[in-house]
Formats: C-alpha cells, structure tokens, sequence
C-alpha cells in the first residue's frame, strides 16, 4: 500500500540484519510528513494503517489520520462544505498542523512545544500516542514482536519521539537505551541488551527498492 516501498525495503533489511528467526514478528514504524505503520510475519505484511486513501491510520503532518467517519458528516453540516472540501480539510489541514497551529513540521513543532507552546506539546503527545496504539495492536496481530524499526524523517532523526512512542512499552519488552537513541539517520540499534524486543532505526531508501524492482523488471 502506501509507503509500501519503504516498508518492503526496512522489513527486508531488518531481516538481513537481523536473521529470518530473530526478525519474524516485525512492526515498521514509518514517521515522516507522511506516516505509517506496517506488521511484518516471516518477511509477508499482515497489515498497514493506511487503506484506500493516505489519509488513514495515525495522525501527520497535515492529515487527520484515523476519525470517526461522523465527523465530515459533521463537519459537512455545520460549515455546508462539499465532500470534497471537507476531505481537503482532512488531508492537508489537519494532523499535527491543526492541532499544534503552528506547523506541518515536526521540528518547528519540538521547538515549539521545548519553549513552552502547550498546543505543540499536545500534538507531539497525540502522535506519539496514536503510534502507541498501533504498535499494541500490530504486537496482537503479530502474536508477539522481535523488532521494532523506526524510519522516515523523523523516525530515523527524533530522538525525543521514538523515547515518547517507546514509554510505557515495557510490558511488551520494548527498552530503550536513552544514549543510544541519540543516533540520528544511521542504521542503529537503540534498545538496551536486555530488551526482548531489538529496536532499530533504520534509514530508509526507497529509490534503490525501485531500482531493484525496475531491473529484475527488466531482466
Ligand atoms: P519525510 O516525509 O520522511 O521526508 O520526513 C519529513 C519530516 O521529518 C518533517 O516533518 C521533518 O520535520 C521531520 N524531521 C526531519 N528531521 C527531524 C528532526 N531532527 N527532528 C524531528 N523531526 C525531523
């Protein structure tokens, strides 16, 4: 589905690293302007928060993510909006863009949110907590969870999301080691030895999934 190239490439990598054993049950977290999340078993999705549209599954930068669907209902009553105005709204007005009133950006977002912007701080707090939401729910679906990988801009760059994302996760054997969780856009393991979930940020490349794809094409 969407993002599915990066999620094929990260899953497969996590594999190569990993070993097909230890990288069975493994949940990609892609955050970027755009985010997603996927649930790998034996290298074969079982499910994307995406569906028929980009604009489900958790919240990004300008979209809702996930809503009851009563809300353009709503929203079409009370401001007499066409369906089409209405899912504007939803995909490029919306996300942490409406909820932080400040920007699309996640970084302007951490700025704001480290000088004292509450708005922020709550759009920082849903995101990270719808992610949470997925992450348990794709554990269920996996029957258990070997890997956790985060990628994407600010998958593979925020430290601070990842440790908000992995908080209270404990339970599902998900521990963080706070200094390596400083890496920034490099392959890294950021879980502590003792983890029983291994922790990955790992960068994502799209363009040479589509070029291996275009060659075995082409073969
Ligand atoms: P992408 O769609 O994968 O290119 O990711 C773009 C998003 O990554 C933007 O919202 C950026 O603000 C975010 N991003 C990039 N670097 C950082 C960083 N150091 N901290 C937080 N967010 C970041």
């Amino acid at each position: 589905g969407f993002h599915g190239t990066s999620h094929r490439f990260v899953s497969k990598r996590c594999i190569e690293l990993m070993g097909a054993e230890k990288a069975s049950r493994v949940i990609v977290c892609h955050l970027g302007n755009g985010s997603s999340l996927s649930a790998v078993k034996d290298g074969k999705c079982q499910d994307t928060s995406m569906g028929l549209s980009p604009l489900a599954g958790v919240p990004m930068g300008t979209r809702a993510g996930d809503i009851d669907t009563c809300v353009a209902q709503y929203m079409m009553n009370h401001d007499n909006l066409t369906a089409d105005e209405c899912l504007n709204i939803l995909n490029k007005k919306s996300g942490v863009l409406a909820l932080s009133g400040v920007s699309s950006d996640f970084r302007d977002i951490e700025t704001a949110a480290n000088e004292g912007n509450e708005d922020c701080r709550l759009a920082l707090d849903k995101f990270a907590y719808e992610v949470k939401k997925y992450i348990g729910s794709y554990t269920t679906v996996l029957g258990g969870l070997d890997c956790l990988v985060f990628t994407a801009g600010v998958g593979e760059n925020s430290a601070t999301m990842r440790a908000s994302i992995c908080e209270g996760l404990e339970y599902l054997g998900i521990k963080i080691d706070p200094e390596k969780n400083k890496t920034r856009g490099e392959e890294a393991i950021i879980s502590t030895p003792d983890s029983k979930v291994t922790v990955w940020v790992i960068p994502t490349n799209e363009e040479l999934m589509i070029a291996q794809d275009t060659a075995a094409l082409c073969k």
